[in-house]
């Protein structure tokens, strides 16, 4: 399991000068490497490996001197991740996707990555010698603790937090607020808890989620409440002169506004993720498998479906059920407003989304539309124990091996019927 821990650092004055110039030269590189594969691609029909790429970062650090200049570590960072990148579009275009996509060619770049490398560490107990990786961090007694940063020296860096396992990766990011630091650390993988409570959301715009039980969460729409002062920074923006100082000074309090609304939406996500987890002890949380991409296309809807970052929202739940041995599933999403929870009927009327409680016609049930639909998602999950259909995505893929010797087709399946020992669905 990998965990990623944020710390915000505060390079100096001339510090932050060298690494502007770096995220200037990698951001050419990028683009310089994109180019690359971009044309063999065009005129060949043929992909650059990432081992060519190398190969040619070494001859330009040997002829010149602004490639030198830059750690190599980052660089290779960079083509690793334009290799990916293109490993994707290779992939879209050998599968016929209507949209191929290449990856873009970037303005600027926020971030630069380095691995951190292995070293050979004389161990004193035994006298032989063991491949350490380098820890980031030199741990000082004042209030800031210090960053090594390969070609930089030492960073302040402030550890609010304990660093857990063992670091692989460091990101610098730039963000208006100021720079921070993204230790990548790699962790034992928790086992999961016996499963004894369960529990499903229904995700919406009007309440934030349903829960099966009943409850509520509201939706704080934060964009809507940042939505006016945004309007103000960006009329404030049109009466500057582009390129100005003044200008300048509006874009960046236009940011910093926008950076401040999107931590307040992940902060309410991950303090709601954590109590729908721990809070009630439920073990098993599950929710609909929304494809939100498609969803934002409806025109009516799409600005408030972009403020509730459901995609974050799921992804939290998989990541927090992960990390603390929990267990986290999604199930086909269809008609889970139209249909009865009580007799299992869909409605022969539509619902449109003004309607909001579930009157059936054919047993009588009347409850809250939410409701219903959290119930639903409650039962489809129990339906795929009985080996039914409606199970779409779930997080825990992972040992397909152990899956076909227990007879399954996929994994998913195995871990959902593991999850479902309880006898009280
Ligand atoms: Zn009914």
């Amino acid at each position: 399991m990998k965990l990623t821990f944020k710390y915000p650092v505060y390079p100096t004055q001339t510090q932050e000068t060298i690494l502007f110039e770096w995220l200037g030269h990698l951001c050419e590189l990028q683009n310089a490497a994109r180019h690359d594969r971009k044309v063999a691609w065009e005129t060949e029909g043929k992909g650059i490996s990432c081992n060519d790429q190398q190969k040619k970062l070494t001859v330009a650090r040997k002829k010149y001197a602004d490639f030198r200049a830059v750690p190599q570590d980052m660089q290779v960072c960079v083509l690793e991740r334009m290799d990916k990148a293109f490993d994707a579009f290779y992939r879209r275009c050998k599968n016929g996707a209507a949209k191929k996509g290449y990856p873009r060619h970037r303005k600027r770049i926020k971030s630069m990555s380095w691995k951190l490398r292995k070293h050979r560490v004389k161990n004193k107990s035994t006298g032989e010698y063991e491949r350490v990786r380098q820890n980031p961090i030199r741990e000082t007694s004042w209030k800031h603790d210090r960053l090594k940063v390969p070609k930089l020296g030492e960073v302040k860096i402030y550890m609010h937090r304990r660093l857990q396992g063992d670091p692989t990766q460091v990101s610098l990011v730039k963000k208006a607020s100021g720079w921070y630091a993204h230790i990548t650390c790699e962790l034992p993988d928790t086992p999961k808890v016996e499963p004894t409570a369960v529990i499903a959301v229904d995700v919406g715009t009007t309440h934030y989620l349903t829960t099966s039980e009943g409850e509520k969460e509201d939706n704080p729409k934060w964009y809507r409440q940042a939505e006016g002062l945004l309007h103000k920074h960006n009329q404030t923006m049109a009466r500057r002169k582009k390129g100005s100082n003044r200008w300048y000074k509006a874009v960046h309090a236009s940011a910093l506004h926008q950076e401040h609304t999107a931590n307040k939406r992940k902060d309410f996500i991950g303090k709601l993720v954590y109590k729908l987890h721990h809070h009630k002890e439920n073990n098993i949380l599950i929710a609909e498998d929304l494809s939100v991409s498609n969803m934002v296309e409806n025109k009516h809807l799409s600005k408030s479906i972009s403020d509730a970052s459901w995609g974050i929202f799921f992804k939290w739940c998989a990541d927090i059920a992960e990390r603390d041995g929990l267990h986290f599933h999604q199930v086909d999403p269809k008609n889970t407003s139209q249909t009865c929870s009580a007799c299992g009927k869909k409605s022969p009327k539509k619902l449109t989304l003004a309607i909001r409680t579930f009157d059936c016609q054919f047993c009588g049930t009347v409850l809250d539309r939410d409701h219903n639909a959290a119930l639903n998602i409650l039962y489809r999950a129990a339906a795929a124990l009985r080996g039914e259909r409606w199970v779409t995505t779930l997080y825990e893929t992972r040992n397909k091996n152990e899956a076909q010797d227990k007879g399954c087709k996929h994994a998913k399946q195995l871990f959902l019927f593991d999850a479902f020992t309880s006898p009280s669905l």
